[in-house]
């Protein structure tokens, strides 16, 4: 396990830090790991347990992302790490998101640079920070971002957009793409559902946005939980007035997975009427996944 040394952070009292990465800004005393598990205070300072440690890699065809309307039919190379900064309770991919790097893991150590050689060699034409939340890796992503840029390749970010202004001003501006995973549009599902801040997520969607990004949203719909017509409505108006009708909309089926499987699976007719109101609404790009 590496200790980098981490960014977007500041020391509190007897060697305690704040890390201001994510909205959660959580005090972390010494010894001890933020809430995504993957930041530590080591001596009244934070470092980053999972820099040049992918726990994933993949080349990838862009639609999987899913982008539909950015770079079609390329390679995208992907790579994430362990944690997250969300704590879904119907996490679809928890075995990354939901694992703590431990000293006795077995990691390959991969440079930024390597990484960006591996894109290249594999011809991809961009890298994708994916597979888990890419806030907490922030500063690899960037690193790498960086560097993707100086040898042609485009940065894209799967996210939950769950991140701090002050830190997306610094990673954002880095990302030519971004797909931006909308949980439910209401504060009682972020919280009681993920432990999170609808308001926050919007923030830095509407943030990204202002920069002239590439940028599209999916939605996971739960039955029961996120799908009701006036939850579906007040998303639309949100999206028609902050990000207008072109950005591609996607809603995708959820799966019966880690601490939630009380919903039965979407069915795929639920997912065609929210496609119909989508269309009818003006939108101009609707996209339907894992059905
Ligand atoms: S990135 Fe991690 S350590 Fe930092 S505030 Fe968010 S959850 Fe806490």
């Amino acid at each position: 396990m590496e200790y980098h040394p981490a960014r977007w952070w500041s020391p509190g009292e007897n060697q305690s830090v704040r890390c201001h990465l994510c909205p959660r800004r959580c005090l972390i005393a010494p010894g001890k790991r933020g809430y995504c598990g993957v930041r530590q205070n080591k001596a009244g300072k934070l470092f980053s347990l999972v820099y040049g440690t992918p726990a994933a890699m993949h080349n990838d065809p862009i639609e999987k992302k899913p982008l539909y309307h950015f770079l079609p039919g390329t390679q995208v190379f992907s790579v994430g790490t362990l944690g997250c900064n969300l704590g879904c309770l119907f996490c679809q991919n928890d075995t990354l998101s939901n694992t703590e790097p431990r000293e006795e893991m077995d990691f390959r150590y991969f440079t930024p640079q390597d990484l960006v050689e591996l894109a290249l060699k594999y011809k991809s034409r961009s890298i994708a920070y994916t597979y888990n939340e890419p806030t907490v890796f922030a500063e690899y992503a960037v690193e790498t971002a960086r560097l993707a840029h100086e040898a042609g390749l485009k940065n894209i970010f799967v996210t939950n957009g769950f991140i701090t202004i002050e830190a997306a001003k610094e990673i954002y501006p880095l990302i030519d793409a971004a797909n931006f995973d909308m949980k439910g549009f209401s504060e009682e599902f972020y919280s009681s559902m993920c432990q999170g801040k609808l308001a926050s997520v919007l923030e830095s969607i509407k943030y990204f946005h202002s920069l002239g990004k590439h940028l599209e949203l999916t939605n996971l719909v739960i039955p029961g939980k996120n799908d009701s017509p006036e939850l579906i409505d007040a998303y639309l108006d949100w999206v028609a007035k902050n990000l207008g009708a072109a950005v591609p909309l996607h809603f995708s089926a959820y799966h019966p997975a880690f601490r939630f499987r009380s919903a039965p699976p979407t069915p795929p007719a639920l997912l065609r009427q929210i496609a119909m109101r989508v269309v009818e609404r003006g939108f101009h790009h609707v996209h339907l996944g894992n059905i």
